[in-house]
C-alpha cells in the first residue's frame, strides 16, 4: 500500500487509446466471468476517483458527467462521506434493523421525514434499492387503500424486479421475454411538451380521463409518477401537470406517490423536483443520491399510510444497513453545508447556455430540456421530430474516445442526459460542455 497522499484530481487527462490496455484485458476476463445480461457501457475499469474525476486502470483521468447514474451527487471520495463510513464500518457492519436497531435509522428517516414536502406527520422505511423501495410504496397504498390498482404514466422507469418491471414502460431492454408481468398495472399518458404541445392542465386531463374511463378512480391505490421522468429521456411535464394530478388523485382517495430516485436530493435545484411547483405527494421514494453510492433506499410519507401496515410488514434483511445509512447522514450534511441545491441551479444555467446554443446551431438537436443538474438533449432527423438514436449512441461514443463519461436514454434511445456530480467546478464543466458541444457539431 502506497502511504503518500494521493494527488487532488482535477483534470482530465488521456493517456492512452480508450479503453487503455489494462481495461482491456479486465474486459476480457469481465466477458469470461459476468453474466452477459449486463450493459457494457464503456469499458474502463475504475479504480479510483475523486470529486468529479474517474481514475482508469491505465492511469487516464476520466470527466464524469453521469455520476453513476445520479448517485454520486456530492463527488467521489467526499472526505466528510469517507470519514463517516469508516467510522461506522469499524463500529459495527450489521445487526439487522429489526433483531436489534440503531440509531443511524431512525436518523435517516428523521432526515428524510423532515426534508420532503408536507407539513404534515411522517413516517420512512428504508430499502435496498429503488426498486425496492418502490415496490414497497406501492405495498403501503395497497394496504392502506384496499384498493388494487397502480396507475403509471409513458416513458416511465420504476426498476427492474416484476413489479417494477410492470411499472417501467420501455420493453427492451428492460422486461422482453421477461414477463409474465404483475398485473393491475395500468398506463396512461405523460405530459411530453416537445411531442404533444399540450400545456400541463390539457395532459393531466388527457391523463385523468383515460384513468376514469379505463380503470375507475374507485379501484386505484396509487398514481405513481417520476417529477421529472429519468431513464424515459429526461421528460419534464409541462407546468400545472402534477399539480392537477396530485388535486385529481387528494379528491379520490388515491395515493400520490412521487418517484424522486433520480430527480430527488438537490439534482434538480431543490431538495426534490416536486418542490419547484409545490406539489405536495402522499409518499416519496428515493434512493440514488441519498447516500453518495452506498446501497440505500427510502419510502417516507404520511404517517396514516406508513403506519397503517401491520408490524412485520415492511422490511428486510439489509435495509437501512448501517454504513449505508450513516453514508446518507454525512451526504445529506455535505449537501446542506455546501448548498449542493444551489450549486446545481448555477449549473444548470450554465448547461442550459450551451445546449441552447448548440440547439440553434445544430438541426439533429431537437429539444433542451430539464432543470438543474438533470439536463438533457433529444436527438432527430433534422427538420422532423423523429427520434435519431444513432446520432446520441454517435455523440456518447465520440464523448468516451476523449475521456468524457456520458449516458444516453430514452424511450427510443435519442436523448443525451448530464447528471454530473455537483461539486463538478466551472473549469471541469466548461471542459466536458466543450468536447460534447465539438462531437456534436461534427455529427
Ligand atoms: C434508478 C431508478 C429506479 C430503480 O432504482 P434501482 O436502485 O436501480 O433499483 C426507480 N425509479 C427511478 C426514477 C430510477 O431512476
Amino acid at each position: 500500500m502506497d502511504s503518500a497522499p494521493a494527488p487532488l484530481l482535477t483534470e482530465r487527462k488521456v493517456l492512452t487509446e480508450l479503453p487503455g490496455p489494462r481495461s482491456l484485458a479486465l474486459h476480457e476476463r469481465r466477458r469470461a466471468a459476468v453474466s452477459h445480461g449486463l450493459t457494457q457501457g464503456f469499458p474502463v475499469y475504475i479504480e479510483r476517483a475523486e470529486g468529479a474525476i474517474l481514475v482508469d486502470a491505465d492511469g487516464n483521468q476520466l470527466l464524469d458527467l453521469g455520476s453513476g447514474i445520479a448517485v454520486t451527487s456530492i463527488g467521489h471520495a467526499v472526505p466528510e462521506l469517507v470519514e463517516a463510513v469508516s467510522r461506522q464500518v469499524a463500529d459495527f457492519t450489521h445487526t439487522c434493523f429489526m433483531v436489534t436497531p440503531y440509531e443511524e435509522y431512525v436518523a435517516v428517516c428523521e432526515r428524510l421525514n423532515e426534508l420532503t414536502p408536507g407539513d404534515f406527520a411522517k413516517t420512512s422505511a428504508l430499502f435496498n434499492s429503488g426498486a425496492e423501495a418502490v415496490e414497497n410504496a406501492v405495498k403501503v397504498a395497497r394496504l392502506a387503500t384496499g384498493r388494487p390498482a397502480v396507475v403509471v404514466f409513458d416513458h416511465a422507469y420504476h426498476g427492474r424486479t416484476n413489479l417494477t418491471m410492470a411499472l417501467t414502460a420501455k420493453n427492451m431492454p428492460y422486461k422482453d421475454r421477461f414477463g409474465p408481468f404483475a398485473p393491475e398495472v395500468y398506463r396512461v399518458a405523460m405530459s411530453y411538451p416537445y411531442r404533444d404541445g399540450l400545456s400541463g392542465p390539457e395532459a393531466a386531463a388527457r391523463a385523468i380521463a383515460e384513468i376514469e374511463t379505463q380503470v375507475g378512480a374507485h379501484n386505484v391505490a396509487a398514481l405513481l409518477i417520476e417529477p421529472i421522468q429519468g431513464e424515459g429521456g429526461f421528460v419534464v411535464p409541462a407546468e400545472g401537470f402534477l399539480p392537477a394530478l396530485a388535486d385529481w388523485a387528494r379528491a379520490n382517495g388515491v395515493v400520490f406517490v412521487a418517484d424522486e430516485i433520480q430527480s430527488g436530493f438537490c439534482r434538480t435545484g431543490d431538495w426534490f423536483a416536486v418542490d419547484h411547483e409545490g406539489v405536495v405527494p402522499d409518499l416519496v421514494t428515493t434512493a440514488k443520491g441519498l447516500a453518495g453510492g452506498m446501497p440505500l433506499a427510502g419510502v417516507t410519507g404520511r404517517a396514516e399510510l406508513m403506519n397503517a401496515v401491520h408490524e412485520g410488514g415492511l422490511g428486510g434483511t439489509y435495509g437501512g444497513n448501517p454504513v449505508a445509512a450513516a453514508a446518507a447522514l454525512a451526504t445529506i450534511e455535505t449537501m446542506r453545508s455546501r448548498d449542493l441545491a444551489g450549486r446545481a441551479r448555477a449549473l444548470g444555467v450554465t448547461i442550459r447556455a450551451r445546449f441552447d446554443e448548440l440547439a440553434s446551431e445544430c438541426p439533429a438537436v431537437g429539444d433542451v430540456r430539464g432543470r438543474g443538474a438533470m439536463m438533457a438533449l433529444e436527438f432527430v432527423r433534422p427538420g422532423t421530430t423523429t427520434p435519431d438514436a444513432a446520432a446520441a449512441k454517435a455523440v456518447v461514443a465520440a464523448c468516451q474516445r476523449e475521456g468524457v463519461v456520458t449516458l444516453s436514454c430514452g424511450t427510443w434511445g435519442n436523448v443525451i442526459r448530464l447528471l454530473p456530480p455537483l461539486v463538478i467546478t466551472d473549469a471541469q464543466l466548461a471542459d466536458g460542455l466543450d468536447v460534447l458541444a465539438s462531437t456534436i457539431r461534427a455529427l
